[in-house]
């Protein structure tokens, strides 16, 4: 089987907010912090890019702290943004979706139903939607429609050799992981099915809830896939910047 390592790489942050955000209904009175990522899996099928971030002029309209270019960052460990083949959206929110445009010659990988509903249901017109949308990015992927460079996928699939998508839904309608394998096992590059790693290991969401149910469902369905639970990783915690082997400036090695 083929094996991958994987790389964290934080393009934003910190960020600090209450507790609440990110544990639903809970911490009020405490600040907990929080860091934006995008992922770079090194293997057979060259680099696979998890999530797009943010774009420089959506960072410079949101004021952005802690900002740098994600096609900066993954200059660092030598992998030029302009020539990634393969990028896999998790979900379409703005931190993770807008810097589609870094990508040129990319083929971006997102669930088909994520994409229907982001792109083509009138009700994201309301600014409870609206919130976490970025147009400019979404009209990007809007053009790559009925192209090579966008890949709608249905529910659980094997996009490349040992990397799987799949579906997790709860915080967006149709998010997507990443399970790839590793020298460690399987790992699962969770992005917001779980913001920090207490979500897993509590067993409890953050307030970025748009199917609670189906998200606890996602929950007993990925600690079903990974070899040990501590290889689930979160879309926003700091301890992946922290915690593990820093191989360049904001990029770390998750395994
Ligand atoms: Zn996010």
């Amino acid at each position: 089987m083929a094996e991958y390592e994987i790389y964290a790489l934080k393009y934003a942050g910190p960020f600090t907010s209450s507790g609440a955000l990110l544990m639903w209904l809970k911490d009020w009175e405490e600040n907990v912090k929080r860091n934006y990522y995008i992922w770079c899996l090194k293997g057979p099928a060259g680099p696979v890019i998890v999530d797009a971030g943010v774009s420089p002029k959506l960072a410079k309209e949101k004021n952005l702290g802690g900002y740098v270019n994600p096609a900066e960052v993954l200059s660092r460990i030598g992998v030029k943004a302009n020539e990634v083949q393969h990028v896999i959206i998790t979900h379409i929110h703005w931190d993770h979706s807008s810097g589609v445009s870094l990508f040129p010659k990319a083929t971006f990988y997102v669930q088909e139903e994520e994409y229907r509903f982001w792109l083509k249901d009138p009700i994201v017109t309301r600014p409870v939607f609206k919130h976490f949308q970025d147009e400019a990015s979404n009209a990007h992927l809007s053009s790559l429609e009925e192209t090579d460079r966008l890949r709608l996928v249905k529910g659980d699939q094997q996009i490349l050799p040992d990397i799987r998508c799949v579906l997790a839904p709860g915080h967006s309608v149709a998010l997507q992981v990443v399970a790839v394998n590793t020298a460690k096992g399987t790992v699962i590059l969770g992005s917001d099915c779980a913001h920090i790693f207490r979500n897993y290991r509590e067993d409890w969401p953050s307030s970025l809830i748009m199917d609670l149910v189906g998200w606890m469902k996602s929950y007993e369905k990925l600690r079903g896939i990974v070899s040990t639970v501590d290889l689930l990783f979160p879309g926003h915690d700091l301890s992946m910047s922290e915690n593990y082997p820093e191989v360049a400036r904001d990029v770390t090695r998750l395994a």
